[in-house]
C-alpha cells in the first residue's frame, strides 16, 4: 500500500466526461489499495474567464476579491469530481483550502503556502479510505481567514505541498502531455520524452518557460524531497493488464540520472521586453541610479548587458517582465535628467530561449555551438545570460520557433 497524491490539470477535466475519466483514474489506485488524495484545477478555460470577469468589473481592482472570484473555478471541480467518484462508489469528500486548511500569506493573487494540514486527511484514510479531493490553487490566510490564490498554474504547488503534508510516497501530476519533453513538444513535434529530470534542471526549464509545472511546485518538491511523477490523463484509466503502468516522467536527484546528456532541454518565454538606455555616463553609481528606482517599482530586472566605454559614455541594455514594459519605460524616462543618458528604447516583441543542462557545469563549448548554430540561420542575439546550468539567448520573437528547433536539433535532442 502506498500513499499518493493525484494532481488534475485544467484540460483533464474540462468537462463531465474528462470528470468522469479521471474518477476512473483514481478508482484504480483506490482499487490497488492505496490512500489517495487528489488536487484539481479548474476545468479548462474557466479561470481565464473569471480573471476576465474581474478586469471587465474594474481594471484595478482589490486583490482580496480577485481571489475570491478565481478561487471559485476549483471549487466546481473538487466538488463535481467529488459527486463523480460517490457515485462510482468511492467513498470522496471535497476540501477547499479553508476548510483543511491551507495557510497561506496574504499575497492575493500569487500566495505561498506556509503550512498545510494533512492530519484531518490521514485519519479519514484510515477510519474510512476515504478519498480527499482538494481543490487546487487556493488557499486561506490566517490571520484575516481570507481566501487567497497562489498564482497562475498554483495547483501544481498545492498538490505538492499536500503530499508534503501527508508524507505521500508519490505525487502524481496528470496533464495533457505524458512527461517532461526536451521541449514544448506543441513547438517541437521531434520533442523527446524524458524518462527523468532532475529537480535543478526542472526548476530552470520552468522559471525560464516550459509551463508544464508552476515553478514554486518545483523548488518545494525540491526542498521536501516530493518525488513528483508527470504523466497523462488521457492514458487509459483503468488498470493495465500486463500490470505496467504507462511511462511519465520522474522529477528526482541527480544522482538518480544515469544517462548523461549535457543539455537537457530548451525552454522559451515571451514574457519578456527588452530596454536599451543610449549613452550612459560609464562611472561608478549609474547603475544603482537606473537599476535601484526599477526595483523600488517592483519591477524585475532579468538580463543584464552593458558595453566598456570609449568615450566615457556607454549603452546598458536589460529585460523585464513584459507586463512591467511601459511602468519600467516611465521610470526610465523620470530618472532620465538626474542618471544623464540620451535615450531609452525598447521592443516587447523579443523572446528569450534558454539552453538547460547540469552537463553543462563540466563542459566546455555550449554556448558556443549555440552562437554558431543560430548565425548560421541569420539569428541575431540581442543579450546573452548565463548561469551553472543554462544560458539564455535574446532573440526577435519571429523567430522563435526556427531558434529553438535549432538549438534542439544542434545539441542531439531530437527524436530517431
Ligand atoms: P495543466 O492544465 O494540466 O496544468 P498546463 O497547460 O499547465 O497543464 O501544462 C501542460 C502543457 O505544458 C503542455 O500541454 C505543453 O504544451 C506545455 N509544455 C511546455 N514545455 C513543456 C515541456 N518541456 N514538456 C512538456 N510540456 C511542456
Ligand atoms: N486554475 C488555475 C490556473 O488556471 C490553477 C491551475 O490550473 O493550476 O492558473
Ligand atoms: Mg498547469
Amino acid at each position: 500500500m502506498a500513499r499518493l497524491v493525484m494532481k488534475f490539470g485544467g484540460t483533464s477535466v474540462a468537462d463531465l466526461e474528462r470528470i468522469r475519466n479521471v474518477a476512473r483514474h483514481v478508482k484504480r489506485e483506490v482499487d490497488a489499495g492505496h490512500e489517495v488524495a487528489v488536487v484539481v484545477s479548474a476545468m479548462a478555460g474557466s479561470t481565464n474567464q473569471l480573471v476576465e470577469w474581474c478586469r471587465q468589473a474594474a481594471a484595478l481592482h482589490d486583490a482580496r476579491e480577485y481571489d475570491v472570484v478565481v478561487a471559485s473555478g476549483e471549487q466546481v471541480t473538487s466538488g463535481l469530481l467529488a459527486i463523480v467518484l460517490q457515485e462510482m462508489g468511492v467513498t470522496a469528500r471535497s476540501w477547499q483550502g479553508w476548510q483543511l486548511p491551507i495557510y497561506s500569506d496574504n499575497a492575493h493573487g500569487g500566495a505561498h503556502i506556509l503550512e498545510v494540514n494533512g492530519a484531518e486527511l490521514i485519519k479519514r484514510f484510515k477510519e474510512r479510505r476515504e478519498v480527499a479531493v482538494i481543490s487546487g490553487f487556493q488557499g486561506v490566510h490566517r490571520e484575516t481567514g481570507r481566501i487567497t490564490t497562489l498564482g497562475r498554474g498554483g495547483s501544481d504547488t498545492s498538490a505538492v505541498a499536500v503530499a508534503a503534508a501527508i508524507h505521500a510516497d508519490r505525487c502524481d501530476i496528470y496533464t495533457d502531455v505524458d512527461g517532461v519533453y526536451t521541449t514544448d513538444p506543441r513547438i517541437v513535434p521531434k520533442a523527446r520524452r524524458l524518462e527523468k529530470i532532475a529537480y535543478e534542471e526542472m526548476l530552470e526549464m520552468a522559471s525560464l518557460g516550459a509551463k508544464v509545472l508552476q515553478v514554486r511546485s518545483v523548488e518545494l518538491a525540491m526542498q521536501q524531497k516530493v518525488r513528483v511523477n508527470v504523466r497523462s490523463s488521457f492514458d487509459p484509466p483503468d488498470a493495465p493488464e500486463d500490470g505496467n503502468h504507462p511511462a511519465g516522467t520522474l522529477i528526482c536527484d541527480e544522482e538518480e540520472i544515469v544517462e548523461n546528456q549535457v543539455v537537457t532541454g530548451i525552454a522559451f518565454s515571451k514574457d519578456e521586453a527588452q530596454l536599451s538606455i543610449r549613452r550612459v555616463a560609464d562611472k561608478p553609481g549609474v547603475a544603482a541610479a537606473l537599476f535601484g528606482p526599477l526595483a523600488d517599482a517592483n519591477i524585475n530586472v532579468d538580463m543584464i548587458v552593458q558595453n566598456i566605454s570609449a568615450d566615457g559614455r556607454t549603452d546598458i541594455t536589460f529585460t523585464v517582465p513584459v507586463a512591467d514594459y511601459e511602468r519600467a519605460r516611465q521610470v526610465l524616462e523620470q530618472v532620465k535628467g538626474k542618471v544623464g543618458f540620451t535615450a531609452v528604447e525598447g521592443a516587447a516583441d523579443v523572446v528569450k530561449v534558454s539552453i538547460i543542462g547540469v552537463g553543462m557545469r563540466t563542459h566546455a563549448g555550449v554556448a558556443a555551438t549555440a552562437f554558431k548554430a543560430l548565425a548560421e540561420r541569420g539569428i541575431n542575439i540581442r543579450a546573452i545570460s548565463t548561469s551553472e546550468i543554462k544560458i539564455s539567448l535574446l532573440i526577435d520573437a519571429a523567430y522563435t520557433e526556427l531558434a529553438v528547433r535549432t538549438l534542439h536539433s544542434v545539441y542531439g535532442l531530437d527524436n530517431g
